[in-house]
């Protein structure tokens, strides 16, 4: 396969995505409020987009189960859908430099990354199609004259709730294993980034999925996500975003008795103990926090060294942090983009001032850029705040920008400790030298992922949990397709008698 050549620049949507969102087969245009969606680079509106309604969630559900229904699709063979999906994949990769142009229009991040997240979607389409072939169902052992069986089948139709900050690779996450069980799906994209999205349903209606079989239904999270979550014709919703917004999702699915998969916030510790690759740690501590301008659920926020290193280390991670270049997107020297909205921007400002104001102290950045091209976007600095302890509301709450605090630990109870005491347990990085000691306290910290001298890379082939506020169940590896199926078991009698039962 060939891959189109990389863009250059942030492209707009096309003439085919302009205005229309996806309901049931249907591309139409929203009957809900007209969203603007801003270059986050120049704050300039770049696209117009009227949401979807609550009336289109219904009709996007009953699509959806039509569909699955009147295309086979969810009694086709496994390799038949494996087919589809593959085709998705090839056709996300060939078109991964004009969904990373759209994407960084939408987002502000950095075309590398844009490029990457479509890539990493194209490849999730093509892992999904290879597990959506293992999923044997099982012979049981019998217990008296039967053969037992159990065996997956399809759900109905799945509620996908995404966030604005990886979008095409979350959606991918979610809509590739639901639809090779043989769901239907309704995405659900932010109101912030829509359109990697729109294009993606696109994509896989050339690639021919059926039409019907994927909704994409842009609209605020209130009115539109939330009658997604309630419509009694979902079976299991799949959400990522915020905590509060997914503890509020967990409520309503109880109330339904629907499964629900929550990945959620964090504040993850990454720890540098004494006989770390100083320059290693340095690299991975300075991507796994200022990359995606920290707006990342895994962001490595909580710095902790031990304090044999701590003066040095600091030192030097300032030193590089001051050093990185704050751009567009689009400029390929750019390290630090612009942050999603001004107004995110701006909520990042107020944690840290509260800080400040509680008697941390700014070892780089620390304020918003308020000269030059920097002062139209949403653009805030790297920052390092120390002079914290690890109860301080800064080194609790998830921030969601480009903040890490930095803090020096003692010995491994001492480190162990500090790093558990978070609501959150979703990830943790460990620069050490000594893989026992690493692979010891990578058992002892509550964490759904732990990288050991890397951090954020990532395998569709591994599974991604979150503990604790950062979620419920796991996405990604082979189980993903089991995770939208619903189990059945069947008894085969093979015995020559009735039942023994009664006078008969
Ligand atoms: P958010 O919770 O505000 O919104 C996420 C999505 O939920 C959006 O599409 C939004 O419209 C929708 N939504 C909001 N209220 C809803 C409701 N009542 N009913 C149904 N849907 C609703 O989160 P955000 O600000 O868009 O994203 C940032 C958050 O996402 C951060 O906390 C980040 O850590 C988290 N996140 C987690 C992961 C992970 O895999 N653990 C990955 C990326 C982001």
């Amino acid at each position: 396969m060939t891959l189109a050549a990389p863009p250059v620049t942030a492209t707009p949507p096309t003439a085919d995505l302009l205005d229309s969102i996806y309901v049931g087969g249907r591309w139409t245009r929203g009957a809900g409020d007209e969203i603007e969606t801003v270059d986050p680079a120049t704050g300039a509106v770049f696209a117009t987009l009227h949401a979807a309604t609550v009336d289109d969630v219904d009709a996007a559900v009953q699509g959806g189960l039509t569909a699955a229904h009147r295309s086979g699709w969810s009694s086709q063979l496994p390799h038949e859908r494996a087919a589809v999906l593959h085709r998705i994949g090839n056709s996300l990769e060939h078109n991964a430099g004009r969904i990373g142009a759209l994407q960084t229009l939408d987002t502000g991040k950095t075309l590398t990354e844009t490029r990457a997240l479509a890539m990493s979607a194209a490849n999730t389409f093509r892992y999904m199609a290879a597990a959506v072939e293992t999923m044997d169902g099982a012979l049981t052992t019998p217990r008296g004259p039967w053969m037992t069986m159990s065996t997956y089948e399809p759900m109905g139709v799945i509620g996908a709730i995404t966030p604005w900050n990886s979008p095409i690779a979350s959606d991918a996450q979610k809509i590739a294993p639901a639809l090779a069980a043989g769901n239907a799906v309704v995405a659900k994209p932010p109101v912030w980034a829509p359109w990697v999205t729109l294009l993606l349903a696109r994509l896989c209606d050339e690639a021919g999925l059926p039409a019907g079989l994927l909704s994409v239904l842009p609209g605020p999270g209130r009115t539109v996500g939330e009658a997604l979550v309630r419509h009694p014709g979902i079976a299991k919703v799949t959400f990522t975003g915020g905590t509060t917004t997914g503890r509020h999702l967990a409520h309503v699915a109880a109330e339904k008795l629907m499964p629900i998969t929550l990945e959620l916030g964090g504040k993850s510790p990454t720890i540098v103990f004494d006989d770390a690759d100083v320059e290693r740690a340095l690299q991975g501590v300075l991507y796994g926090i200022f990359s995606s301008s920290g707006q990342s659920c895994i962001a490595g926020s909580r710095i902790f060294v031990h304090r044999s290193l701590f003066e040095h280390f600091t030192t030097q991670l300032v030193e590089r942090a001051r050093h990185l270049r704050m751009g567009p997107g689009t400029d390929p020297s750019t390290d630090v983009a612009p942050m999603i909205t001004i107004a995110h921007r701006d909520s990042v400002a107020r944690m840290v001032d509260a800080a400040l104001h509680a008697g941390a102290r700014a070892l780089c950045g620390g304020a918003v850029p308020t000269e030059g091209p920097l002062a139209e976007g949403a653009y805030y600095p790297p920052t390092v705040l120390t002079g914290v302890v690890n109860t301080d509301a800064i080194c609790q709450e998830e921030i969601f920008g480009p903040v890490a605090v930095i803090m020096p630990f003692d010995d491994e109870l001492d480190l162990v400790e500090q790093a558990n005491d978070s609501a959150y347990g979703l990830a943790c990085g460990i620069w050490s030298q000594d893989y026992r000691r690493a692979l010891r306290i990578a058992k002892a910290i509550d964490a759904g992922t732990v990288w050991v001298n890397t951090y954020k890379q990532f395998s569709i082939s591994t599974p991604f949990t979150g503990l604790r506020d950062s979620g419920l169940g796991s996405e990604k590896g082979r189980d993903a397709v089991r995770h939208y199926s619903n189990q059945k078991s069947i008894y085969l009698d093979i015995s020559d008698s009735p039942l023994a039962w009664g006078r008969n």
